[in-house]
C-alpha cells in the first residue's frame, strides 16, 4: 500500500503526524514509540499497538501510528493462490466426502442471522 492510499484511508492530515528521525527505526525504535503508554492510533485515538516511518511528499518523514484495528485495514492482503469457482469445488468434495453438509455464503452482511451450525453441518463464508 503506497503512502498517498494509507493517508487516505486512515483520513489523517499529514501535518498532525509526529515528525519522525531521518533514520528508519528497526524493531526497538518501534518497541520504544510504542512503549508502556502506546500513542493513539492517528485515526481513531485508541491506544496503537503498530507504528512505521513513511515519507510523505511535502511532508517529510512522519510516525503512523495505528492500533489493530488500523493496521489491518491498511493492509494489504492477497486472495486465495486459486480461483474462488476452484476453492468452492475442493470444499464441495470435503464437505461431500465427510458426508456433512457446507453452506456457503458469498456475502456475510446479506444473511440477517448466522446459519445453524452443529452435527456434520459446516457454514463457510467467502469474501470476494
Ligand atoms: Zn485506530
Amino acid at each position: 500500500m503506497d503512502v498517498d492510499d494509507l493517508v487516505q484511508i486512515l483520513a489523517v492530515d499529514p501535518l498532525q503526524l509526529d515528525p519522525a528521525p531521518p533514520w528508519s527505526p528497526r524493531m526497538r525504535g518501534a518497541i520504544e514509540r510504542l512503549g508502556a503508554t502506546p500513542k493513539p492510533c492517528v485515526a481513531c485515538g485508541a491506544p496503537a499497538r503498530a507504528t512505521r516511518v513513511v515519507a510523505i511528499p511535502g511532508y517529510g518523514r512522519r510516525w503512523i501510528d495505528r492500533c489493530r484495528d488500523h493496521l489491518i485495514a491498511t493492509t494489504q492482503r492477497h486472495g486465495p493462490p486459486v480461483a474462488v469457482g476452484e476453492l468452492l469445488a475442493v470444499l464441495e468434495d470435503a464437505a461431500h466426502e465427510a458426508r456433512g453438509e457446507l453452506t456457503i455464503i458469498t456475502d456475510p452482511l446479506a444473511v440477517t442471522a448466522r446459519p445453524q451450525t452443529g452435527g456434520n453441518t459446516r457454514a463457510c463464508w467467502l469474501q470476494r
